[in-house]
C-alpha cells in the first residue's frame, strides 16, 4: 500500500471534526465537570448537536457568547461574566475552558483571563478551572481531545499527594462500551486504576427520574490529582509522542513509567495488552479471556472462507485504523487504502472508484460513499449518527474483536446474497 497525498485546492467534506469537539468529549468525561466555549454561540450548537447524535444523552456546553464588539475588542468581559454564570447556575466542580477558531485568532489570553478572574474573587468558593488552545484551524477533534487530556493532567495533578501503586489509562476516543470493557479487564487483574477521560456513564447513561444539570460519572478529580503519583502510565495508540501525551508529561515531571501499546483489537494487539497488563499485576491472564481469544480463533477459522483476498478502504483515528488494520491482516484482508485525515472525503470517494474495495471501515460520514458507489460500509469510530447505538459498539479486546469480526463476515456474506440473481438462504 503506497502512501498518497491528495493534492487539491480545498477541502471538500473533510474527514476530521471541530478541535473543541475533541475537548469536549475529554471534559464530559470528568466528574461534575462542564465544558465551556470561548467563542461563538454557533461553536457550542454545532459540538452539542454532533455530540447528541452520536451519544443520544443531553450535552450542555457552555459558550462565552461572543458578538461582534467581543469579536473586535476582546471577550476578557464574555468570559469572566460566562464564568459567573456557571457557578451560580450549575455549581460544577471542574470547568473546562476550550478556545475556538474567534478567540484564538483575536488572540484572548484565557489563561490570563481565569488567573485575574481568580484573583477578583478571591474568598469565593471556586471550582477548578482548566483551559486548553483548541483553534479548529491548527487541528482535529483528535488533536483537541489529546491536547485536552493533556491540560488537565498538567494543570490538576499534584506533587503532594501520596505515592499509589496505580495504573494512570489514556485510552483515546473509544465507545462506552470499549470504557466499560477496560474497567472490567483491569479490576480482573487485580490492578488499581483511572481512566482519563471516563465518559462511559456520562455520556451513555442509566434512565434518569429527574432532570440533572451536571452529567454523573466521569474520572474522579481526586484520581486526577493524584496520576503524578502513579507507578505507571498507559497509552492506548501509539500516534502521540512523548511531549504531546499526559503520560510522557507524567513521567518526565513526576518519574512515572510510560508504557504504550495499540489499541487490543485482533489477537496480536490484543495479546500484546494482555501481556502488558499481565506483567504490570504479576497475575495471570484470567481464564474468561483466554476463552475469548480461543472463540475468537475459532471464528478466525471459520470466516476465513468469506474473507480471505477481500480488499478494503478504512478510515478514522490514527490508533483505530492502526489497530483495524492490524487485524485485517490477521484474516488475509487486504487494507488497499487507509486514511487518517490526510485526505478528505471526495479524495476518499476518488480512491474507492478507482479501486473498488469490498467494503468500507469508518464513521458514518462515509454513508454517501457507500450510496453511490454500492459499496457496503461497516460503521466504526465516530461519528456514528445514522445508525442506533454506535456510542456502544464494543471494539477492544478479544470480546470486541468477535463482535467486529462478525459484523464484518456478515458484511460480506451480505454483498453476496444481495447481488446473487437467485439470492441465498444458505451461505
Ligand atoms: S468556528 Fe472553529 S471552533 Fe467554531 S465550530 Fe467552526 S471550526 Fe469549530
Amino acid at each position: 500500500m503506497e502512501k498518497t497525498i491528495i493534492d487539491r485546492p480545498a477541502t471538500r467534506n473533510s474527514c476530521v471534526l471541530c478541535a473543541p469537539l475533541g475537548a469536549s468529549i475529554v471534559f464530559q468525561g470528568i466528574e461534575g465537570c462542564l465544558p465551556l466555549l470561548h467563542g461563538s454561540q454557533g461553536c457550542a450548537t454545532y459540538i452539542r448537536r454532533y455530540l447528541i447524535s452520536h451519544f443520544r444523552e443531553p450535552v450542555d456546553i457552555a459558550s462565552s457568547n461572543f458578538s461582534e464588539e467581543s469579536a473586535i475588542f476582546g471577550g476578557k468581559e464574555n468570559l469572566k461574566k460566562a464564568l459567573s454564570n456557571l457557578i451560580t447556575q450549575y455549581q460544577p466542580r471542574l470547568i473546562g475552558v476550550a478556545s475556538t477558531c474567534l478567540s484564538e485568532t483575536i488572540g484572548d489570553d484565557v489563561r490570563a483571563i481565569l488567573k485575574e478572574y481568580r484573583k477578583e474573587n478571591q474568598g469565593s468558593p471556586l471550582p477548578e478551572m482548566v483551559n486548553v488552545s483548541t483553534p479548529s484551524y491548527h487541528g482535529s477533534h483528535w488533536d483537541g481531545f489529546w491536547k485536552t487530556v493533556l491540560a488537565v493532567v498538567t494543570q490538576l495533578s499534584s506533587q503532594e499527594e501520596p505515592v499509589r501503586q496505580r495504573l494512570n489509562v489514556f485510552p483515546g476516543l473509544v465507545s462506552t462500551a470499549d470504557l466499560r470493557h477496560l474497567r472490567e479487564i483491569f479490576t480482573d487483574f487485580g490492578i488499581s486504576f483511572s481512566i482519563l477521560p471516563d465518559y462511559a456513564d456520562s455520556l451513555d447513561s442509566d434512565a434518569w427520574d429527574n432532570y440533572h444539570s451536571l452529567h454523573e460519572g466521569g474520572t474522579p478529580l481526586s484520581e486526577i490529582r493524584a496520576m503524578g503519583r502513579a507507578e505507571f502510565s498507559l497509552d492506548l495508540g501509539q500516534a502521540l509522542t512523548a511531549e504531546d501525551s499526559a503520560s510522557g508529561y507524567l513521567a518526565k515531571n513526576s518519574g512515572v513509567t510510560r508504557l504504550s501499546c495499540g489499541w487490543p483489537v485482533g489477537i496480536n494487539e490484543s495479546d500484546a495488552f494482555f501481556r502488558l497488563l499481565s506483567r504490570i499485576s504479576s497475575q495471570p491472564v484470567p481464564e474468561k479471556y483466554r476463552q475469548e481469544r480461543s472463540r475468537l480463533l475459532d471464528a478466525y477459522y471459520d470466516g476465513h472462507k468469506y474473507m480471505f483476498g477481500k480488499r478494503a478502504v478504512v478510515y478514522g483515528s490514527p490508533e483505530m485504523v492502526a489497530a483495524i488494520v492490524s487485524m485485517l491482516k490477521e484474516i488475509g484482508v487486504i487494507p488497499v487504502f487507509c486514511s487518517t485525515a490526510d485526505t478528505d472525503f471526495a479524495g476518499i470517494e476518488e480512491r474507492v472508484i478507482e479501486l473498488r474495495p469490498d467494503f468500507l471501515i469508518g464513521s458514518s460520514k462515509g454513508y454517501q460513499i457507500s450510496r453511490k458507489t454500492g459499496i457496503p460500509l461497516l460503521r466504526a469510530g465516530f461519528p456514528i449518527h445514522d445508525r442506533f447505538g454506535g456510542q456502544r459498539e464494543l471494539l477492544l479486546g478479544y470480546r470486541g474483536t468477535q463482535r467486529f469480526f462478525d459484523h464484518l463476515v456478515n458484511v460480506v456474506i451480505a454483498g453476496v446474497q444481495d447481488s446473487s440473481p437467485g439470492g441465498y438462504a444458505y451461505v
